[in-house]
């Protein structure tokens, strides 16, 4: 039989992945602050649970997509939490993208109660995860890894193991810093090439054919055409990701000097208001900064 999972986060990335892990022939229980995404879950052929203790009670794998380090720690740690609930010898997949630091002390708390952890964030995508094609970034141990492999084919593509505890979050890190710089670039082309008078969708098409062509400029066209900044990814999230790449870099001696200028705008954004938006808004700041 298939193991039963416990699904904690059932927002834009959670909902359709864990649908995929029930078209898979997974029982999944999921908890989630927002009841809509409750029912949704439940509409699917999943099971609702009341709280985190009940979801993860009878879990042989417990996995959390929630949006960052603080809520990670709060799902997981404290009486109410995953350590407290889940039975020794779970293993819990924590998918979100967080600090790698968060997850070496995850994978060492959870140990001393006899739980496994894999820190497994993902590329891709809202497109990505419903079309169950995500790119998955895995840190552990590789016994814990093989184990998840089925679990990881339901949800994604290309899923590769990259080193102990914390290096699945490092390389989501660098994943992060790559599509930041890449949408940078992208928005002020767009900028100059309306400015210039260039048929905008002509250019793009024929850019994407070049050396030029990108997952963003493709995935992202119609954000740039449209102006439709509806998430997809959230500014506020980037801004949190391209914090974690900061640091982490910082921590090495790697020099990120263009993604810093990248972070400062994504922050300028924020500041603005446009935390809610989707990250393809950055051509918002180019255009702010090109006066208009
Ligand atoms: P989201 O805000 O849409 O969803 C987060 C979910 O976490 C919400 O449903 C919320 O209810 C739940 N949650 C938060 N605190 C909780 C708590 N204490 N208990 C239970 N549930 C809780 O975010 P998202 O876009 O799905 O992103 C989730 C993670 O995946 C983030 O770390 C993000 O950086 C990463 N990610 C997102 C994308 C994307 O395109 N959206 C792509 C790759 C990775």
């Amino acid at each position: 039989a298939r193991p039963s999972v416990a699904w904690i986060g059932l927002g834009i990335m959670g909902s359709p992945m864990s649908e995929n892990l029930v078209k898979a022939g997974y029982h999944v229980t999921g908890f989630t602050l927002e009841k809509d995404k409750l029912d949704r879950l439940a509409e699917a052929g999943g099971t609702a649970a009341g709280s985190i203790a009940e979801a993860v009670r009878d879990a042989d794998v417990v996995i959390t997509m929630v949006p960052a380090s603080p809520q990670v720690e709060a799902v997981a740690y404290g009486p109410d939490g995953i350590l407290e609930n889940a039975r020794p010898g779970t293993l819990l997949i924590d998918m979100s993208s967080i600090t790698p630091r968060t997850s070496v002390d995850l994978a060492r708390a959870a140990g001393d109660k006899g739980i496994r952890v894999l820190d497994a964030p993902v590329s891709g995508g809202e497109a990505g995860a419903i079309e169950a094609v995500l790119s998955i970034m895995v840190g552990g141990d590789r016994a814990d890894f093989d184990e998840a492999a089925p679990v990881f084919e339901a949800l994604g593509r290309t899923v590769v193991l990259c080193g102990p505890h914390g290096s699945g979050q490092t390389v989501k890190a660098a994943n992060q810093l790559i599509v930041a710089v890449n949408i940078q670039a992208c928005a002020e082309a767009v900028v100059f090439l309306e400015k210039s008078g260039v048929d905008l969708r002509a250019a793009l098409d024929v850019l994407n054919g070049g050396l030029a062509a990108s997952t963003v400029l493709t995935r992202k066209k119609d954000n740039f055409l449209d102006r439709d900044f509806e998430p997809g990814f959230r500014i506020d999230l980037h801004h949190k990701d391209m914090g974690i790449v900061t640091d982490a870099a910082r921590a090495v001696g790697a020099a990120l000097p263009v993604g810093a200028v990248v972070a400062q705008l994504v922050a300028s954004l924020r500041a603005q208001g446009d935390g809610g938006l989707d990250h393809s808004a950055l051509l918002r700041a180019v255009e702010r900064l090109s006066g208009e």
